[in-house]
């Protein structure tokens, strides 16, 4: 880790990771559709170089994808923006994210929602996800390291469910941790394997699928990788 006295230069960032990178970073999200000013705010004051590589943090701000280890990569600000913005629209109080990865989505859930679970299948990612939301004091979220498509059984239900790896169908299994009326957002791929950024709404015992936009995530897996 670093020391207390890098520390608040380490999260302002400095240069390539400065706070004007992250507000044009913003200001591209809001001219590329993305409405909701809580979103863009948030997304303005949260360090998401921190949640790379040193070797990679000058490029946390730019409109790209990055990979973060084990073959994962952490979603191109537009993603999380957009899923951030389709999860607040639910005014959700309870939420649980599949595929924690680096935590940086998390990070930004957990500043505009107030109870928030997620699980996170590959265990280095897990632990660094852990150390890092801690370091910025993301204290309303549990995190666990699970395969995700069990849920989180002993907290359910949850108002929306949000997947950030691509599930081949519908996984029934979190449509049962949904509270009636609640929503899950995933990628969800068709048969020809194209992904779409999918809501599913709970309504008693049936769910009401819509297909939103094309999207590219990695795929959900299943097992625990220690
Ligand atoms: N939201 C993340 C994106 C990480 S990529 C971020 O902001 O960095 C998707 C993540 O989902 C990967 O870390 C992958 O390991 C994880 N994942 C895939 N299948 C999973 C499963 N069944 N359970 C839990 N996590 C899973």
């Amino acid at each position: 880790m670093h020391s207390p006295e890098q520390l608040p230069e380490l999260l302002r960032g400095v240069g390539m990771t400065s706070q004007r990178t992250r507000d044009r970073m913003t200001a591209r999200l809001a001219a590329q559709g993305i409405e909701d000013d809580r979103v863009l705010q948030v997304m303005a004051g949260e360090p998401r170089h921190l949640f790379l590589d040193e070797a990679l943090a000058h490029r946390a701000y730019e409109d790209t994808s990055l990979p973060i280890g084990h073959g994962q990569t952490l979603s191109q600000p537009w993603m999380v923006a957009r899923m951030t913005e389709l999860v607040l629209s639910e005014s959700p109080r309870r939420v649980l994210e599949i595929g924690t990865g680096s935590g940086y989505q998390t990070l930004i859930l957990s500043r505009l929602i107030p109870e928030l679970w997620s699980v996170e299948r590959i265990n280095g990612l897990h632990h660094r996800a852990s150390a890092r939301l801690r370091l910025l004091q993301a204290h309303n979220v549990r995190l666990r390291l699970a395969d995700g498509g069990h849920g989180w059984p002993e907290s359910a239900p949850f108002d929306v469910i949000l997947l950030t790896a691509c599930a081949h169908e519908l996984p029934e299994v979190l449509v049962s941790q949904l509270a009636d009326g609640g929503v899950m957002i995933l990628p969800l791929a068709d048969i020809d394997g194209e992904q779409w950024l999918t809501r599913v709404r709970r309504d008693g015992n049936q769910s009401h699928v819509q297909r939103l936009e094309r999207v590219r995530f990695v795929p959900l897996l299943q097992g625990v990788i220690r």
